[in-house]
């Protein structure tokens, strides 16, 4: 069954305003949220949970006053959700979580070849893993949930183009065309690599000029540079990780012409390579809860920057 994308954001959308203000409470506390104990476990499930305590503690009241008002209720709660506040208030940040841990189980379908403009590729792709079978997908949409909770704490607009929500993708065009739905202001695809041991180091993959069918990048090259310098200098400072020492020349910055995510982007995108998952010493770090919440803030500080000029 074909999802769609306007279903996902919908049962969502209520539990925003709440994981806000749980945000801002432990942001008040310093470092309470350093090991995710606080920040990433806010949110864990599947969005429906900050609904039914307030809905249960109005019912009481309904039951003296019977039909007509019923549907009253519910509407007018509406005005409590706290208007988004920040210095990202008004920006749209789509967070792209890469992979999906159960594509494994789907091969066929993500194996089909989508259209990215300049090529036909495969709809995803598993992702790899650290040698303790610790899933790159697990890691992005774990640094994807404590990057989504500062940035909202900044009063973006956050839309995760998947949040464990469907068996397998979506697909890699699809992804985009979230991003570009949303007129999203800065978009940031979430990995991490799996290449040889000895190579360590993050680096971050900007859209290299291409146009071709759909694709068509020539508005998006330069903002996308700046949000991924940003982005990659930030990282540095708030993880203490060095550039990658494999691609980049020491940079932290890679361009590319293959990935349907960027070439089919319209907004500003970049990917993020956070490290090596195949390395022993970059495993250590990807598996650490305490190391994922300084990447997070590292991506978070590069938008924020990038966005506030
Ligand atoms: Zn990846």
């Amino acid at each position: 069954m074909r999802h769609d994308e306007s279903a996902p954001p919908t049962p969502h959308r209520p539990s925003l305003p709440a994981a806000a203000v749980l945000t801002v409470l432990c942001l008040g506390l310093a470092g309470c949220g350093a090991d995710g104990g606080g920040t990433a476990q806010a949110q864990p499930g599947k969005g429906g949970d900050t609904a039914p305590s307030s809905a249960a503690a109005s019912t009481p009241a309904a039951t003296a006053s019977p039909s007509p008002s019923r549907t009253g209720p519910s509407p007018s709660k509406r005005p409590t959700a706290p208007a988004a506040s920040g210095p990202l208030s008004g920006r749209t940040v789509v967070i792209d979580p890469g992979h999906n841990p159960d594509n494994h189980l789907h091969t066929a379908e993500i194996n089909r070849q989508v259209d990215i403009g300049t090529t036909h590729k495969e709809c995803d792709t598993t992702g790899t893993s650290t040698n303790s079978g610790y899933a790159e997908a697990r890691f992005t949409l774990d640094v994807s949930h404590r990057l989504r909770t500062l940035l909202q704490a900044q009063g973006a607009k956050v839309l995760l183009t998947y949040d464990d929500d469907r068996p397998f993708g979506p697909c890699v065009d699809e992804r985009a065309r979230i991003g570009n739905k949303a007129g999203a202001d800065a978009v940031v695809s979430v990995h991490a690599d799996g290449s040889a041991a000895g190579n360590r180091g993050f680096h971050v993959i900007l859209p290299a000029s291409v146009r071709g069918g759909g694709a068509d990048t020539s508005k998006i090259v330069g903002p996308s540079r700046e949000l991924g310098t940003r982005i990659a200098g930030l990282f540095v400072r708030a993880t203490g990780s060095a550039p990658s020492n494999y691609i980049g020349g020491n940079t932290g910055l890679d361009t590319r012409k293959d990935l349907g995510g960027l070439n089919l982007s319209t907004v500003p995108k970049v990917f993020i390579e956070c490290g090596n998952m195949r390395d022993p010493k970059d495993a250590a770090l990807l598996t650490s809860a305490g190391w994922r919440q300084k990447a997070a803030q590292g991506i978070a500080d590069g938008i924020s920057s990038y966005l506030n000029g």
